[in-house]
């Protein structure tokens, strides 16, 4: 890891963790940027501050306070979260504890300084703008309840409250000034630091939903050639099976095996066999129609689907792909080398479901073998 100093190595032993991936890493310089945001609040405060008590309006003692506070802030924090301890926590950000903080922060400030209330009451709301970014509903309405409750009992305890800004002197007026541009800017920033989250976590969606649908093309394809693989294929029949039943539509399917293909891998070799297999998958690709589905079924037989068709034109279908791959060279495996297939032909019947539809497909497939090979033949029509 890059940047690993040894107080980190040595905490990074001590919590047994091992070392960080590079999300991780991304997501750990994201919080760390957003406390650095949390440290210039802070010194805008200081700032705003100092204008006060150069305008008479706030003791100097303040000034230390606050520092010392905001100081400890990102030493605690700012440590936590680049030391990755802060991830064993639900949420890694702390927010609810840096709420808690910079909250404490105010009412003790204001509590030093009561006549810069106004302003320390202002701040409260870009914490609770940060808040918004990660709080849970839950603990920002209960964070909301414990800071007004405390605003209601100094407002009971202490006439502090409603507390306008001193505005007597030159500085005290450009300190309420800036202190009120600079609490509306930071709003603004944590309100587009909201949407920039929002935005990421929109991108992060699409990203896992494009991830998702590959994986599931990948997982109905057959590896080697692209193919269907049964996994892809067995919807397709069930939803042509269904069209049969609802509106009488016909469909086929053609088994097709290669004729004495292990004479192709014993002769050319595997990896040879590996390469016919694809190319004859482009191959009937290419060939066949828009509608029509191949998907490998087997080591060396592939099945196609032809929706809307009868068996007299799906046995023209399976002819002409029998007599294209009869013709066709495979100078890709072997110059010289031809290939045949053996197709059965099967239209699918009202009467059965799927596993039969295909076992009378592969019977036909056998009887075209058992014809000599390199020829098709259709299934017989189930008995009704
Ligand atoms: P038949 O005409 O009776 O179908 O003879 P055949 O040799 O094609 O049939 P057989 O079932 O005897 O052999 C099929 C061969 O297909 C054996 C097997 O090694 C080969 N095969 C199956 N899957 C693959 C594959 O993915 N790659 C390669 N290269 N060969 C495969
Ligand atoms: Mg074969
Ligand atoms: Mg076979």
């Amino acid at each position: 890891m890059r940047g690993l100093s040894f107080v980190e190595a040595w905490a990074g032993s001590l919590a047994g963790a091992e070392p960080a991936p590079p999300e991780a890493l991304r997501k750990r310089g994201r919080r760390l940027r957003m406390t650095a945001l949390v440290g210039l609040s802070y010194g805008v405060d200081l700032a705003v501050i100092a204008l006060f008590w150069r305008g008479g309006a706030a003791p100097l003692s303040l000034l230390p306070i606050y520092a010392a506070a905001a100081a400890g802030h990102m030493l605690v924090f700012g440590l936590a979260q680049r030391l990755g301890l802060s991830e064993r926590a639900a949420n890694p950000h702390l927010t609810g504890l840096q709420m808690a903080w910079a909250i404490s922060l105010q009412f003790a400030a204001l509590l030093w300084a009561p006549a810069l209330a106004g302003y320390f009451l202002g701040v409260m709301f870009v914490i609770f703008s940060f808040g918004a970014l990660r709080l849970p509903l839950r603990t920002a309405l209960l964070m909301w309840l414990a800071a007004s409750a405390a605003v209601v009992a100094l407002m009971a305890f202490l006439p502090l409250l409603p507390a306008p800004l001193p505005l007597g002197s030159p500085w005290s007026r450009l300190g309420a000034a800036v202190g009120f541009s600079t609490l509306l800017l930071r709003c603004i920033v944590l309100n587009f630091r909201a949407m920039a989250l929002r935005a990421d976590s929109l991108r992060q969606a699409t990203r896992l939903a494009a991830e998702a649908a590959e994986a599931r093309r990948r997982a109905s394809r057959d590896a080697l050639t692209g193919a269907l693989n049964r996994d892809g294929l067995l919807p397709l029949l069930e939803a042509e099976l269904a069209r049969l039943h609802l509106h009488g539509a016909p469909c086929c399917v053609a088994m097709l095996d290669i004729d004495w293909f292990k004479s192709v891998n014993d002769d050319w070799g595997h990896p040879a066999g590996d390469r016919l297999l694809r190319a004859l998958v482009d191959l009937l690709q290419h060939h066949l129609r828009a509608s029509d589905r191949l998907a490998r079924f087997g080591g060396e037989e592939f099945l196609v689907l032809m929706p809307a068709t009868a068996e007299r034109e799906a046995l023209d279908i399976a002819e002409r792909l029998r007599e294209l791959v009869a013709a066709s060279p495979w100078p890709q495996v072997a110059p010289g080398l031809r290939l045949t297939l053996s197709i059965g032909v099967a239209q699918a019947q009202r009467s059965e479901g799927m596993e039969r539809w295909l076992a009378r497909a592969d019977t036909a497939l056998y009887g075209a073998k058992a014809l000599g090979r390199n020829c098709c033949c259709v299934a017989a029509a189930v008995a009704a």
